[in-house]
């Protein structure tokens, strides 16, 4: 108003801070800007160091447990052990981090006896041990799929682990039944909680368009996480 009706212009008399009044309809509104924001921090990040699928080298790719995509996350992946005097077991697992970080927590756990309870699979790779069986055990990847997705409220990571286990045979599968009941771990990480609430979480966090104030809509999300 200023810079285009100055004091010196014809129109000034007109057009004035006291005769125009400026209105934001034009501007964006809350659930444009909550929108937008949500889209920035959910879209996959496609940069050339996330989408790298190995870090072998080219040479020893054939080595990498996962066929060369050890690095890949959010997946369902599945092991097959075949012990040298019985059939082969098949375990379904997920993981939302690299599958490389997964399957080093998995031998972890078989060479350290503290851990030898942390999956069903585990126990049964110290059942073999303890008998003095050899096994050997091929890693594979059934699928990719999206994490606990705040704005859905769907983990389609959980649903796809649950339904592999559900149509794995039975007499070879060294699932429990019980895993099919089990919550979603990924939605924690959505959490906002007092001691750990920083600027960087809740900039990362989605926020739920609405009536509500930006303010509101936050406490909004601490209080139904
Ligand atoms: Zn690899
Ligand atoms: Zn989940």
């Amino acid at each position: 108003m200023d810079r285009h009706f100055p004091h010196t212009s014809q129109l000034h008399k007109i057009f004035n801070r006291n005769t125009v009044k400026l209105s934001y309809s034009c501007m964006d509104n809350l659930a444009t800007i909550i929108n937008a924001h949500n889209k920035r921090i959910l879209r996959p990040d496609n940069t050339p160091a996330a989408t790298r699928e190995c870090n072998r080298p080219k040479k020893s790719k054939d080595n990498c447990p996962l066929n060369g995509k050890c690095l890949i996350k959010n997946i369902i992946y599945k092991a097959i052990i075949t012990p040298d005097n019985s059939q082969p077991k098949q375990y379904i697992g997920l993981t939302s981090t690299t599958s490389k970080e997964r399957l080093g927590n998995h031998n972890h756990s078989f060479k350290a006896r503290s851990k030898s309870n942390e999956t069903e699979l585990s126990k049964f790779i110290w059942k073999l041990k303890d008998q003095n069986t050899n096994f050997s055990i091929k890693w594979s990847i059934l699928q990719k799929a999206s994490p606990y997705n705040p704005a859905t409220k769907r983990c389609n990571l959980c649903l796809s682990e649950k339904y592999h286990i559900l149509i794995s045979p039975k007499n070879i599968t060294l699932n429990k039944r019980s895993e099919l009941i089990s919550n979603c771990r990924h939605r924690a990480k959505n959490k906002l909680s007092v001691s750990n609430t920083t600027y960087a979480t809740l900039l990362a966090t989605p926020l739920v368009a609405g009536p509500l104030n930006f303010c509101n809509q936050l406490l909004y999300i601490v209080c139904n996480q």
